[in-house]
């Protein structure tokens, strides 16, 4: 095999994703593409998955590109000849709790709002469907017609030829060895094989490598966190008479069975899963197995043996245990890495590597492209991951617990119980000796809810009300009608400075920040489409400085695109999260309670919303921002982290007389919903036009240029395509979270992007997106709105402008 000396692109792994990137680059018409594996294809994880190929995911998008796999495999084998094994047998999902059969009708209800065929099926139905399944416990259960199953070395291997047939060079038993790198760009790629070794100049490198992705990656200076797990299955003895059946899934018992040549293959995700590999993967490594662990798994067969009494009956032909790679989320990683500006990834696929592969190797060649993501791809962008994940010992931990998530109850705020409390605010210990209870966010432990005294401080998980609803709801009612205080140090908080700054920012974000020292600007970032690619507040520090605040989770991605825009512009940009901590006093009562701890006027005159100013506090020093994100009169308090203890004190304090409330991120996420402010990632994404998001308030209109304007201007001309509109449920009772369809005059027409109950408005608030092409308002208002709840449809009230104080006159206060 030649290897050629130049690339347009090295794609490193010949699995599954390798396989796929390099088809669809191809079919974009890229020719000089070279794929190397270190082994055979498919030797890595590839050759013994199960082939399960399901459709539907949490979101629209990851639903949208494992429904364009499996549409894929269909087509593979008349494209290349080659085939495949992919058939569309159906799959079942069974309940076997109350609970858990809530959350399939969810997904169903979700899965026709993505455009996926799905049936809610009776008990008597999946007897019907499936007559070895022993039934006596099945709450319900769903039916996907169009699920399928194929063999996964076979696909790779057709898309592999697609890919040779359209120019690419993909080599076995080549291994790439090191990476040659000039400031944020790899250069070359070398390689080494039995014949000897060399080196490719490239433009760009995508990490393919599977289980080997953190080593890849660290290879190309990037963070690509993953750590392998053992995953198991077993494959019965041929069982006489055994035929054609849908996949079947009982999330409750961990398992999935499919019929495999007469026989039953069963497989398993447990709760408690064996991390693999943590002195690195053996070099001699393929077509490999591990061990066989049969005490692991004998809990599984137990319930299976109850679940299907034919395994009784069987043998066990085979006992499968393969290494699969899981990231700290569950989610895959694809995209440009953070760290370079030519490295991109797709690698960490926690065992739905087959089905994903297809859609992810089609974003993927489409961004590399183009240079834009094709849709919103936040749930796998690399750039989530922060730094400290990619540290071997959390995800040693973490990875024990990711396996097993994949068939846990996929609660509503349920939180990761492993590698927990690596970030910890300046506050933490104060806020637990008072009753936090936290949840996780990027590494950061935040006070979600806070526990009354006595009571237990853990979660009680339901789709229903949870355990911390009312105490959530006293929370809630503190900042509406009183003063409550939360920690928000973990918001990201990003300097930027030089001489350009002011002109740095005009040319990134869609605001205008030529303002006097002290003024806040609510600004997003937008890409060329005026999609969002993040959603910040300016803060102008002095002439030549700026304060960029970004929630926590997107601190990293934020950092990046406004890196990856400095260009020619004399600017520097600084990290400083780590530097103050922050906390928000916010509600009518929020003024007495600053007045009473610093000398300073918080009056209108002085400190009007939108601007910030120094303050004393207590016998400390800190910069108060006016700005709400519950929709009330307040402040952010920001102060350097060493004093933040004196002034938490300090506040608490004088808030004890004044009845101030600690509060949560739940109370913030309720009131946010109500004041029908946007969560960036769930309402506002890199896809959602600014305008159509119902922000163009926050977007200069005198700005000369900026990136996003050719595209602000167009919609501006041509009209908005869609609105985003606020819902309020008619009935108190059911809650939202997001997801649900939308409904106009009887008709599917969107979903939630996001939703929680409503505390002062009495009932659950949801908001979305509702196509209305050259549609006046008062014409999308007039129709009837209903959302759909686990199959019910319940009536809203549908409203453009926030239904709780639409004038903000409490804000301006
Ligand atoms: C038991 C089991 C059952 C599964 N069942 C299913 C299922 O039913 N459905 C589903 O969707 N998914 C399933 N999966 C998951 C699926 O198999 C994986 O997600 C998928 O195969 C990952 O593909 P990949 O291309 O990322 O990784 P791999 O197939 O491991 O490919 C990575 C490749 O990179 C190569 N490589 C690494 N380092 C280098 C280097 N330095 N130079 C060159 N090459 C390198 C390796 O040799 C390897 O071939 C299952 C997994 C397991 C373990």
């Amino acid at each position: 095999m030649d290897i050629p000396s130049k690339a347009r692109v090295v794609i490193v792994g010949g699995g599954i994703v390798g396989a796929s990137v390099a088809y669809h680059l191809t079919k974009l018409g890229w020719t000089d593409v070279v794929l190397l594996d270190r082994k055979q294809f498919c030797s890595g994880t590839t050759w013994h998955a199960a082939g399960l190929i399901a459709q539907l995911r949490a979101t629209q998008n990851m639903t949208r590109l494992a429904k364009y796999s499996q549409e894929l495999y269909g087509e593979l084998e008349a494209e290349t000849g080659m085939a495949t094994g992919f058939r569309r047998v159906g799959s079942i999902t069974v309940a076997l709790t109350v609970e858990r059969h809530e959350e399939i009708l969810r997904q169903a209800s979700m899965a026709r709002a993505f455009g996926v065929d799905v049936e809610p099926i009776s008990t008597s139905e999946v007897k019907a469907r499936y007559e070895h399944l022993n039934c006596d416990d099945v709450v319900g259960g769903v039916y996907l017609p169009k699920d399928g199953q194929g063999d996964p070395s076979n696909i790779t291997l057709a898309m592999m030829r697609g890919a040779k047939t359209r120019g690419a060079v993909v080599c076995e038993h080549v291994k790439v060895t090191g990476m040659a790198k000039t400031g944020r760009r790899i250069t070359s790629v070398s390689w080494e094989s039995a014949e000897g070794s060399g080196a490719i100049d490239c433009e760009h490198v995508v990490n393919c490598g599977g289980m080997w992705g953190h080593e890849v990656g660290r290879m190309a200076g990037t963070n690509v966190p993953l750590h392998a797990c053992e995953h198991f299955y077993i494959v019965s003895d041929k069982i006489p008479g055994l035929s054609q059946l849908p996949v079947l899934r009982v999330p409750d018992e961990c398992a999935y069975y499919k019929e495999d040549a007469g026989s039953i293959m069963l497989g398993a995700f447990e709760p408690n899963a064996k991390p693999w590999g943590m002195k690195g993967i053996p070099e001699d490594f393929q077509f490999d197995q591990l061990p066989d662990d049969f005490d692991h798994f004998e809990p599984i067969l137990e319930w299976a043996v109850n679940r299907m009494p034919m395994l009784a009956e069987a043998g066990i032909q085979t006992f499968f245990n393969g290494p699969e790679s899981f990231t700290p989320d569950d989610a895959y990683h694809l995209g440009l890495c953070p760290e370079m500006d030519n490295v991109w990834v797709a690698a960490g696929f926690n065992s739905v590597g087959i089905q994903s592969a297809g859609g992810a190797g089609m974003a993927l060649a489409e961004w590399m492209e183009t240079g834009q993501k094709p849709f919103d791809l936040g749930d796998v962008d690399i750039s989530r991951m922060q730094p400290f994940q990619g540290n071997k010992h959390y995800l040693f931990e973490r990875s024990k617990e990711t396996l097993g998530l994949l068939y846990a109850d996929h609660f509503p705020y349920r939180q990761k119980a492993t590698a927990r409390g690596v970030r910890r605010t300046p506050l933490h210990e104060h806020l637990k000796a008072r009753g936090a209870v936290f949840g996780e966010l990027a590494g950061w432990e935040r006070a979600n809810w806070f526990a009354d005294e006595g009571q237990e401080r853990e979660y009680r998980y339901s789709w229903k009300r949870q355990n911390w609803f009312e105490n959530s709801a006293r929370e809630h009612k503190a900042v509406r009608e009183n003063v409550g205080i939360y920690d928000m140090s973990s918001f990201g908080k990003l300097r930027v400075e030089g001489p350009d700054a002011e002109a740095f920012l005009n040319y990134v974000g869609g605001g205008n920040y030529a303002v006097p020292v002290g003024k806040i600007v609510y600004t997003q970032l937008l890409n060329e489409r005026a999609g969002i690619e993040a959603d910040v507040t300016v803060t102008r520090l002095s002439e030549t400085a700026y304060l960029v605040v970004t929630p926590a989770a997107t601190r990293l991605a934020d950092e990046t695109w406004l890196r990856r825009h400095v260009g020619d512009f004399r600017v520097v940009i600084t990290d400083v999260t780590a530097g103050e901590a922050v906390m928000a006093v916010m509600g009518p009562a929020s003024r007495a309670l600053l007045q009473a701890v610093s000398p300073n006027d918080f009056s209108n005159a002085v400190n009007p919303f939108g601007t910030a100013q120094e303050i004393e506090i207590g016998m400390g020093l800190a910069r108060v921002h006016r700005v709400t994100y519950v929709g009330e009169l307040g402040w952010e308090i920001y102060t350097t982290t060493e004093m933040a203890g004196h002034v938490f004190e300090t506040l608490m304090q004088a808030g004890e007389g004044m009845g101030a409330k600690l509060c949560g991120m739940h109370m913030m996420d309720s009131c946010r919903i109500e004041k029908a402010f946007r969560h960036f990632g769930h309402d506002i994404t890199s896809e959602d036009h600014v305008l159509e998001a119902g922000l163009g308030f926050a977007v200069a209109k005198d700005k000369p240029d900026y990136i996003g304007r050719a595209a602000v201007e167009r919609r501006r001309e041509q009209g908005l395509q869609r609105r985003m509109v606020q819902f309020l449920l008619k009935d108190p009772e059911p809650l939202l979270y997001h997801a649900e369809p939308i409904l106009r005059d009887g008709e599917v027409v969107g979903y939630l992007s996001s939703g929680n109950y409503g505390h002062t408005l009495g009932g659950a608030v949801g908001m979305g997106y509702v196509p209305c092409p050259g549609e006046k308002p008062a014409e999308l208002l007039s129709s009837s709105f209903e959302i759909e709840v686990a199959g019910r449809r319940v009536q809203a009230e549908a409203s453009l402008r926030p239904l709780y104080d639409p004038a903000s006159e409490r804000v301006k206060a």
